[in-house]
């Protein structure tokens, strides 16, 4: 059985290395940061992914799954190096491909036999090319010629439900010019392909796209709903009868037909604006996708807006905020709306007092511009103890269950702001709240 190397062991890295072990493969996860291993091999996952913990502490007891800082030994002794680094976006949009570059180099350095890199991350259509051109100049410098094949094997998995998502994929994308490869990646897999989900043979190039196209597509719908709840709302339409009603149609589905405060996330943001560079690089701009960017930073800022069109002048309002993270499940905070959110409201001279079930502290840093106008506190009833107003920006599960008559006695101001649509308009207002959904 083919060991395997995971360089990168992030929200991605993590759950494909605990996942493949799980699977009874041999897998080292490799990370340059120091702490981020340390923590791993004492049991500390670095990450707030719900089913990961059980999976890692399994298989690093049964020694399937190790962690080292040590790439040189992990690339020696593997027969397949997946590379699953970040490739955040650069100031003109495109992505920053600084890491996986770093990892090729690496690679090429260290390899001693023939290797499948297989390439998690999401990168730019012709990457494999360069990742195999950067392997292949390192070998050259040693003078040695070991063969190589790269694997664009782009990952859809969604934080908060990722180890689900790695187990049951909707689907798998191998792209390859060689038979070889494609073998060994169907052994790396073989627990997915026994368990017939669909696996899709493309070249490397149409691998790469099939993510960007995916990801670019979803975040479109969400701001087609998004525009579509604002209109609505100017209307006299409600946007929960109107995406069912459009959901029921099979050629266009309920899912992403959520009207909410913009998405955000590690993954859409970056991605339209690379896709978007892309285009505007080989001649042919994606318009739409160009506008969903632009549409997206509206919504924010529109949110944000609302807040002070229904209460008016938000100096020395202090404001409850629940959820900061850029989705239930998950601590991630990477371009999450709150961000652009708090930052409006704190600007026109509000406080706040936030609660999030899990990023408060991926929070303290990330806005650590704005803490002192900040209290992070204990739970959601803290947070709405004595404040002017309420705002969801997250649907945690536990924000669908609030108590609302207590929450209507705690507040100062009846003032409650759902950007998740959780609450029925007419109910919360027969409890005397000043309600404000999307589209409703
Ligand atoms: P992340 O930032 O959580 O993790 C990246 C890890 O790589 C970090 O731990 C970092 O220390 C490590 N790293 C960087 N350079 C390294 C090097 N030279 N050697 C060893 N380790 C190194 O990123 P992520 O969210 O896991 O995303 C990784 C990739 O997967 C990105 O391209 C992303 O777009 C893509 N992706 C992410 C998701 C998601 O939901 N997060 C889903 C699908 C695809």
């Amino acid at each position: 059985m083919y060991k395997i190397a995971v360089v990168g062991t992030g929200y991605v890295g993590l759950v494909t290395g605990a996942g493949l072990s799980d699977f009874g493969m041999n897998v080292i996860c490799v990370d340059n940061d120091y702490k981020k291993i340390e923590d791993l091999k004492n049991g500390i996952i670095p990450i707030f992914e719900p089913g990961l913990s059980p999976i890692v502490e399994r298989n690093t007891y049964y020694k399937r799954l190790t962690f080292t800082t040590d790439i040189k030994r992990a690339v020696e002794e593997c027969r397949v190096i997946f590379i699953a680094v970040g490739t955040p976006p650069q100031d003109d949009g495109s992505a920053d491909l600084k890491y996986v570059e770093q990892v090729a180099k690496d690679i090429g350095k260290n390899m001693n036999e023939y290797k499948v890199i297989v390439n998690k991350s999401t990168v730019p259509v012709g990457t494999a090319k360069k990742v195999r051109e950067l392997i292949e100049e390192k070998l050259k410098q040693r003078g040695v010629n070991f063969p190589v094949d790269v694997v664009s094997n782009p990952e859809f998995l969604r934080e908060g439900t990722a180890v689900h998502d790695f187990c049951r994929p909707d689907r798998v994308v191998i792209g390859s010019d060689s038979q070889k490869a494609v073998e060994i990646m169907k052994q790396v897999y073989n627990v997915l392909y026994q368990n017939d989900i669909p696996f899709m043979l493309t070249n490397n190039e149409t691998a790469e796209m099939i993510k960007y196209a995916s990801n670019a597509f979803l975040a479109m719908k969400i701001t087609y709903i998004n525009e579509i709840a604002n209109l609505c709302e100017k209307l006299g339409a409600n946007v929960q009868d109107v995406a069912e009603g459009m959901g029921k149609d099979r050629r266009i589905s309920p899912e992403f037909l959520k009207p909410g405060p913009g998405y955000g996330g590690s993954c859409f943001p970056k991605d339209t604006i690379a896709l978007v560079n892309m285009g505007k690089q080989y001649g042919f701009p994606v318009t739409l996708i160009e506008q969903t960017v632009r549409a997206n930073e509206n919504q924010k800022k529109l949110m944000a807006q609302k807040i002070e069109k229904v209460m008016g002048d938000l100096e020395g309002k202090e404001m409850a905020i629940l959820g900061l993270a850029f989705k239930p499940n998950t601590n991630d905070m990477r371009e999450a709306p709150s961000i652009t959110i708090l930052k409006y409201i704190i600007k026109k001279g509000a406080r706040v007092k936030a609660y999030d079930p899990a990023s408060m502290e991926e929070a303290k840093w990330r806005l650590s511009d704005i803490n002192d106008k900040i209290k992070y506190c204990k739970d959601e009833y803290e947070a709405i103890d004595k404040s002017d107003g309420v705002v969801i920006l997250t649907e945690w599960d536990r924000f669908k269950r609030l108590d609302i008559k207590k929450v209507k006695e705690l507040l100062k101001e009846p003032y409650f702001f759902d950007f998740r649509n959780i609450y029925e308009r007419s109910a919360m207002e027969s409890y005397g709240f000043k309600y404000s959904g999307v589209g409703q």
